[in-house]
């Protein structure tokens, strides 16, 4: 890799070259990248950002790949301010435990464990805990809330290095990290290197299949190298020895799917449930190009749908802003051009965000208190995900007149 970005000439999995270019956002902006007041008269670095099928095996996978070191050393994403993502990791927590009976000699190691919010939950069982994660500041705030953290990115080495400190583990997790990740042959071996001869691997990540039927286009950003469906992820977890033996689809980040894996034995457990959603990515037709052409025409449709509602209502006086400082918005409003002159400010329940600008636009962001103090005409939910929770809250604000725009599967006023 030059020192901050490599274009991808083979699929990460099959490694052929016929890569299938379909969506073409142009240069953009690392998404969870804000910016401080004395940087928005700096030089932003923008990185090419499109998207390529790869015909042999189906991955769906980002045409470039930006040095991790760039967008993950001060990472701003923080789960546990979301009741949504808490519920879904208490449930992938029980699960673990319905699986392998957890208790005080159980060893637990996250992937990609953020402020420890997963691992604290696993902490009720008095499992011995492990986290990863490269970003150094939300790393301390994982020690801080007493989960031991190894500050790096995971890769073979750091696992057997784990393993022989902390002893082998009974279940590995890497919840929405996986698709961070450049080479997924390394992960499976770090696993491998890790995990106790019956341990499990739980997984989880947005589901290709949710992202082109609900047109989910602004999930995709620099650090979501891979966009997986079943079929390409079944096949490289056989080739590195492991099997799935578990799979559900969830709600969170507009549609994910939970995948326990545990080492490859004589007989698939779930074969007829890994059938059924081979089925559905055969019906979706994720093995046809032309779903992807079809993808890209949907996303142009929308930006014109969205972007001339804005502009109607701004010509009618209207004031808009913003819900949600979410790296999705990001995306949206580069993509889309909608800048200060269109979101007046972008209302965040995130205190880090809170004070800063968002990278390209440099839309202020603010804390969520505002938007009843100020009562703006209209709130884009830019945060679409989380779009029932954020109206829930600001019941009030509705019932005092204003109105949530949600642009996602296409544009609702509410
Ligand atoms: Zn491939």
């Amino acid at each position: 890799m030059s020192r901050d970005f490599r274009i991808v000439k083979s699929c990460r999995i099959c490694k052929s070259s016929r890569l299938y270019r379909f969506l073409d956002l142009g240069s953009m902006p690392i998404a969870n990248n804000f910016r401080k007041k004395e940087e928005l008269g700096k030089k932003e670095p923008k990185y090419d950002l499109a998207c390529a099928y790869c015909e042999n095996c189906g991955l769906v996978q980002l045409s470039s790949v930006v040095n991790p070191e760039v967008m993950f050393k001060d990472y701003l994403y923080i789960p546990s301010t979301s009741k949504v993502m808490m519920n879904n990791f208490t449930s992938l927590v029980y699960q673990a435990h319905l699986d392998k009976n957890l208790d005080d000699s159980s060893v637990v190691v996250d992937i990609g464990s953020n402020d420890g919010s997963l691992l604290s939950l696993f902490k009720a069982y008095e499992c011995r805990v492990v986290g990863i994660d490269p970003a150094e500041n939300i790393a301390k705030v994982a020690e801080l809330n007493g989960i031991p953290t190894e500050t790096a990115f995971f890769d073979s080495s750091l696992a057997k290095r784990i393993r022989k400190k902390y002893g082998q583990a009974d279940v590995v997790t890497a919840t929405n990290v996986i698709a961070h990740i450049d080479d997924l042959y390394e992960v499976f071996k770090g696993v491998d290197n890790l995990l106790a001869r019956d341990g499990i691997f739980i997984t989880e990540f947005p589901y290709l299949v949710d992202l082109i039927d609900k047109l989910e286009f602004d999930t995709i950003y620099h650090e979501h190298l891979s966009y997986f469906a079943l079929k390409p992820w079944k096949y490289i977890a056989e080739k590195c020895g492991f099997e799935i033996c578990g799979l559900r689809r969830l709600q969170v980040h507009g549609g994910s799917i939970r995948l326990t894996h545990r080492r490859k034995s004589s007989k698939n457990p779930v074969k007829k449930t890994l059938d059924y959603f081979l089925n559905i990515e055969e019906q979706k037709k994720l093995s046809d190009k032309r779903t992807y052409k079809e993808f890209s025409q949907r996303v142009k449709d929308l930006k014109k749908s969205l972007t001339s509602l804005i502009t109607f209502l701004k010509q009618d006086g209207n004031r808009i802003v913003g819900y949600g400082a979410a790296a999705k918005g990001n995306v949206l409003t580069n993509f889309f051009n909608i800048g200060k002159d269109k979101l007046d400010y972008i209302v965040d329940s995130t205190p880090y965000k809170q004070g800063l600008f968002t990278p390209g636009m440099h839309i202020p962001v603010y804390a969520e208190s505002r938007l009843q103090r100020d009562m703006p005409d209209y709130a884009l939910i830019l945060a679409w995900n989380f779009a029932n929770e954020i109206m829930e809250k600001q019941g009030s604000y509705k019932a005092k007149g204003g109105k949530f725009i949600i642009p996602i599967p296409e544009v609702r006023i509410i």
